[in-house]
């Protein structure tokens, strides 16, 4: 009988277990050592899964910092062991939901974590006992893909699943449970639409609330969310005295729409707003010229001569100088001014409460500015020198009509490049 107390006999039990057994380095997270059966369900080796820490390993577990407060909460559980359920990452990318029971123990004078991840998807007891209705619950809330929240008005009590835990990066034991830790993480800009929107229901001015905005992560981030909820319990006076809801991630179709409305609206290359695009914040700016009666200058430019630099050095080198264009005026606009792309080396530039000497003067500057930074192309063996003309007109002197302004400066324009070219032209129509 004494050979079963041998290291063999350990170690075979150690191997034998059913449940993943984990032995941690508990400053690093580091893995010391584990069995058979957790680098099987991991879809690992033996020797990758040495390679690993906790951190990479376990689905919400975000950094070193993240690591140390888990750590402090598995000390301060002593002697009992902390439990939580959470997810770990399978190597096929895919993650499965585990129940991890961590405790501390003490070998040749060193301390050290054991972790016991039972793997809840696998045993055909628990998939036996997720046919039962509370099982099925805790499942639901724990991997269905939207988060549930669960608020008592009258404590301020607020249940969030795990899974809406993980949307914002947290496990499953942090988050305070209190409305207030909700209300903070909505994002700044959006926060008083969010809670009149909520207020009304809750008022009981709608059947039922729903939101989109903006909820902070645990690392600082946002992430995009749906957020609907309905009172599901009121007392005899009518006042809400229960809400439930549900949160879901739309930060993707969020990030689609953006980028869709971002391409309707901006040129491709120099990031400018389009023609389109541009004409209607032109029409903002001029009913505002006009509501408070100010001048707002206008100036088409119109690169000269760039069919030769396509021609000379390629269409590449005319993009470059292109954007080069772009950010060089950027560079002496101010933040009221705007510059939009009107045509293929043609731009339109707005000068809000500014005269045409003003505008003139500006122009003046930015021909100079191009006269000392010519393009440089990208192997720095060439410079292209390049010069450009515009034609000027203002608000309320040339016209009170966006087309009627568009059409004095494309005359001065057209001037300018009649009379030589590198000229600024104003317009000499008067208005109509
Ligand atoms: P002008 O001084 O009379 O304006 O002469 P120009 O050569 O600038 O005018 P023209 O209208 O004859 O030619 C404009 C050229 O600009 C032709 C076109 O290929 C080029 N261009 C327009 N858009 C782009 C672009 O996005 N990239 C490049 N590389 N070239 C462009
Ligand atoms: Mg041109
Ligand atoms: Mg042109």
């Amino acid at each position: 009988m004494s050979a079963c107390f041998s290291e063999g006999f350990y170690k075979a039990i150690f191997e034998g277990c059913s449940d993943a057994i984990y032995v941690l380095e508990p400053q690093t997270s580091r893995i010391l050592d584990a069995n058979t059966c957790a680098w099987q369900d991991l879809g690992m080796s033996r020797e990758q899964l040495l390679q690993h820490s906790v951190i990479s390993l376990q689905h919400g577990v975000e950094n070193e910092e993240h690591w140390a407060q888990i750590s402090a909460l598995i000390y301060a559980a002593r002697p009992q062991a902390f439990t939580f359920i959470g997810r770990h990452f399978h190597q096929q990318g895919t993650f499965f939901p585990v129940e991890v029971y961590t405790s501390v123990i003490e070998f040749e004078g060193q301390e050290l974590f054991l972790s016991i991840a039972r793997n809840l998807d696998r045993t055909s007891s628990q998939r036996e006992e997720f046919r039962t209705k509370d099982a099925r619950l805790t499942y639901a809330l724990n991997e269905a893909s939207d988060g549930l929240w669960d608020w008592n008005t009258q404590t301020n009590e607020v249940f969030f699943s795990p899974q809406l835990k993980r949307l914002q990066g947290y496990l499953p034991h942090e988050m305070e449970p209190c409305v207030e830790t909700w209300i903070s993480s909505v994002h700044e800009a959006d926060r008083e639409r969010v809670m009149a929107t909520l207020g009304a229901h809750i008022d009981g001015d709608t059947d039922s609330y729903e939101a989109e905005y903006q909820l902070k992560r645990r690392d600082g981030s946002y992430i995009w969310v749906r957020d609907r909820g309905r009172v599901c319990e009121r007392d005899a006076d009518g006042k809400a005295v229960r809400v439930v809801g549900m949160c879901h991630d739309i930060t993707r179709s969020k990030q689609l729409e953006e980028m869709l409305r971002s391409q309707a609206s901006h040129d491709h290359l120099t990031g400018l707003l389009n023609r389109r695009a541009g004409y209607i914040h032109f029409s903002k700016q001029l009913s505002y010229a006009v509501r408070y009666q100010q001048q707002l200058t206008i100036c088409l430019i119109d690169l000269d001569h760039f069919k030769n630099i396509n021609d000379a050095y390629g269409h590449l080198a005319g993009d470059a100088a292109l954007k080069h264009f772009v950010t060089l005026i950027n560079g002496v606009l101010r933040r009221s001014d705007s510059l939009m792309r009107w045509g293929g080396e043609e731009f339109l530039l707005l000068l809000p409460n500014t005269g045409i000497d003003s505008a003139v003067q500006l122009l003046m500057q930015f021909k100079s500015t191009l006269r000392d930074n010519p393009v440089v192309l990208e192997d720095e063996s060439q410079e292209i020198q390049y010069t450009f003309s515009a034609g000027v007109s203002c608000f309320p002197h040339n016209s009170s009509n966006l087309d009627g302004l568009v059409k004095a400066a494309d005359d001065a324009l057209y001037d300018a490049k009649d009379d030589g070219r590198d000229l600024i032209m104003i317009s000499a129509d008067t208005i109509s």
